[in-house]
């Protein structure tokens, strides 16, 4: 079978999933480069090659079937230009998180020193930003050790190990850094409640379960991690559907100054951003 039959029998197999047809054209591309072991930018030179496959479609289909997501089977996800590692130890960048760095990127200040991305999992927003900006440091930081390895695992491989770390820390603990410490903090928390959770989804539980009414890490981080920031810094959260005002209350209520909110593609408030 020539590439471009293989994508063929993948995308007729994705179609039979229920997947749109615009949906299985992609992940078949995807798919068939992943199976044959060529990067996708190769696939149109590759349409008339017979390949070896390390693994065969069926095998492919049957795991997309099961619901394990894409980014998981293929190992790797691109995020605001990067291509990050992506497997089962933390949540898959998603395009609505680029509206939450953007914001971020804008209202942090020129040469701020340390930022620090807490909650970190791929280490998707602290590496996109340093990536964007050579005149910080960056700090990933996850309770998770699985989140925290698959992050160190993403600096490297954006060779960017020389200006991002990664820290152990708690959220809802005691922050194992100075005070003033950083310029800035990006932080996009588990945020569904706790009653909405999907338990069957094969992202990590704890990366999505914000608690009961799905505040608790917007409370503990404006309260509890204020002191870690320079006075001016800016925090910026990614929010839930309808959790901005709930989350500018909790940032003002600390006091917390200056909000300003981003809509994500699909015209959601998903950034709140405010300053100490
Ligand atoms: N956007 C994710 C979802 O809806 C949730 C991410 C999060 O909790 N930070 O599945």
């Amino acid at each position: 079978m020539v590439m471009r039959e293989l994508a063929g029998k993948l995308k007729n197999s994705l179609l039979k999933l229920g997947l749109t047809p615009e949906s299985a054209s992609l992940e078949a591309l995807e798919l068939a480069c992943f199976a044959a072991g060529i990067p996708r930018d190769r696939y149109f030179f590759s349409q008339e090659r017979e390949l070896p496959l390390r693994v065969s479609p069926e095998e492919l289909t049957a795991r997309r079937a099961s619901g394990e997501p894409l980014a998981y089977i293929i190992g790797e996800w691109d995020f605001y230009g990067l291509t990050l590692k992506t497997d089962r130890r933390a949540l898959i960048p998603r395009d609505d998180s680029v509206s939450v760095l953007e914001l971020f990127l804008e209202k942090l200040p020129k040469c701020p020193g340390e930022i620090l991305d807490l909650c970190t999992g791929t280490g998707c927003l602290g590496i996109a930003a340093a990536k964007e900006r050579a005149d910080i440091r960056a700090v990933l930081a996850d309770l998770s050790p699985d989140a925290l390895a698959l992050a160190k695992e993403n600096c490297s491989l954006c060779g960017l190990a020389d200006r991002v770390s990664v820290v152990p820390a708690d959220a809802f603990g005691k922050p194992p850094f100075e005070d003033g410490a950083f310029g800035g903090m990006i932080c996009n928390p588990p945020y569904l409640r706790t009653e909405e959770l999907d338990m069957k989804t094969p992202e990590p539980i704890m990366a999505l379960d914000g608690g009961e009414d799905g505040l608790d890490f917007y409370r503990a981080v404006a309260s509890g991690w204020k002191r870690v920031l320079k006075p001016g810094a800016p925090l910026c959260f990614e929010v839930g559907m309808g959790q901005d005002a709930d989350v500018a209350e909790i940032l003002q209520r600390e006091g917390f100054s200056g909000v300003v909110t981003g809509k994500d593609l699909s015209g959601i408030t998903r950034a709140v951003c405010a300053v100490k």
